[in-house]
């Protein structure tokens, strides 16, 4: 294909889903940052060695100008690979003292889930704006005590939904949303891995707030909601372990289905117990699209009835969805995935537990 004109396209579509769409970002303007914003990781684990720091690297409107850890021998290794000074490293314990550090604008959360509100909490009572990883938090309660603790402090709380940035995606709910297909009926989603490590704090439910349903099927459940544009009214679910050694505090495995208000109906499914799941497809009145590989960092790339391909350009989420809330910040505007997008998941996550152990179905209307 011609990469200006798959370019042309792309800008032509993405310009018009952000005149349309809630949940469709805008390009990245040519502008020159006023200044950078500055971040401080918080959790110095895989996503933010392997992932995050890189990234913000490629970031136009970011610097990573601070580390949160409880590590001393790991932030003296940070501090040399990427430049910190002693004055902006801190640990869990003394993270009331970023008041003072005019170096850092943002705390980016990145510990286990179940730590994600004190993490949130303490840098929003240092005045600090917060980006906190997916999934918010391991209740709807928690989610709300991040929102109002960002809310009270007068600070932006994002949740670092990346694929809301990213090219594949954004064509797919374009093309739903123009109904170029015709109107959409059914979506299945579906995200697992295999997982490893049996001591993790993944498979600890006090830290993770549960198993694969809240780690990756929420990509899923994301999937399920920007296609549909809608929330959905009634869940249900079944849920299913076999190594009930390793899989002792949480789900191995799960289904879902759910009923949105326009009568459209979806099929999820999540795991820790095999690879290999990681796509969503939607059927419409004439047709259907799918990404296959839907929810990876690279390579995300679909299929569609008509015989066209989805293979918009690769780019760096974590970039992207960090450069988009320095812009939203610098330009005071809100952030397209504020903690209530968090919150929303959570709630229906909620539902979906309980239904797996209820064997009934929940309206959440
Ligand atoms: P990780 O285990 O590699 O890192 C977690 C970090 O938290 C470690 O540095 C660890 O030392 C620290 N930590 C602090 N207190 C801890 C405690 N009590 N127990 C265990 N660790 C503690 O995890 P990760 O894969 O980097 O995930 C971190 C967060 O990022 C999670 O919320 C996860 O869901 C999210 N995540 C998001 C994506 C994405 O694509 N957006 C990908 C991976 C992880």
């Amino acid at each position: 294909m011609n990469p200006l004109l798959s370019r042309r396209h792309f800008i032509k579509a993405s310009a018009f889903a952000a005149a349309a769409l809630p949940f469709v970002p805008s390009l990245s303007r040519a502008v020159e940052p006023k200044r950078q914003i500055g971040f401080a990781l918080c959790g110095l684990g895989n996503l933010s060695t392997h992932q995050l720091a890189p990234a913000l690297q490629n970031t136009k409107f970011c610097k990573l100008t601070g580390i949160i850890s409880g590590t001393p021998e790991k932030a003296k290794r940070w501090q040399a690979q990427y430049n910190i000074p002693d004055r902006n490293v801190y640990n869990y314990d003394t993270m009331a003292k970023l008041a003072d550090n005019p170096d850092i604008d943002v705390v980016y959360v990145v510990t286990p889930n179940g730590l994600h509100a004190d993490h949130t909490i303490a840098a929003a009572k240092a005045g600090k704006h917060v980006l906190c990883e997916k999934p918010m938090e391991v209740s709807a309660e928690r989610c709300q005590q991040m929102i109002d603790a960002c809310k009270a402090a007068g600070k932006q709380l994002a949740i670092g939904y990346r694929l809301h940035f990213e090219p594949n995606k954004l064509e797919c709910v374009r093309l739903v949303r123009e109904k170029v297909l015709g109107n959409l009926k059914f979506i299945e989603a579906g995200f697992g891995f295999a997982i490893g490590d049996p001591k993790q704090w993944r498979l600890k439910k006090e830290l993770s707030g549960g198993g694969p349903m809240m780690d990756v099927g929420i990509y899923a459940l994301q999937a399920m909601r920007y296609l549909s544009g809608e929330e959905p009214v009634s869940v249900s679910a079944i849920a299913t372990t076999n190594d009930t050694v390793k899989f002792r505090d949480i789900e191995e495995s799960l289904t879902w289905q759910m009923k949105f208000p326009s009568g459209i109906l979806a099929n999820g499914n999540t795991t820790y117990g095999f690879s290999g799941i990681n796509r969503f497809s939607a059927n419409t009145e004439r047709g259907w699209l799918s990404l296959n590989p839907a929810y990876s960092y690279h390579g995300l790339k679909g299929a569609r009835s008509d015989g066209q391909t989805i293979q918009m350009p690769d780019i760096d989420q974590f970039a992207a969805e960090m450069d988009d809330f320095a812009q939203c910040i610098l330009e005071n505007r809100p952030t397209r995935v504020p903690g209530e997008e968090g919150l929303r998941d959570m709630k229906i996550i909620t539902a979906i537990y309980e239904s797996a152990r209820t064997g009934k179905v929940v309206n959440l209307a």
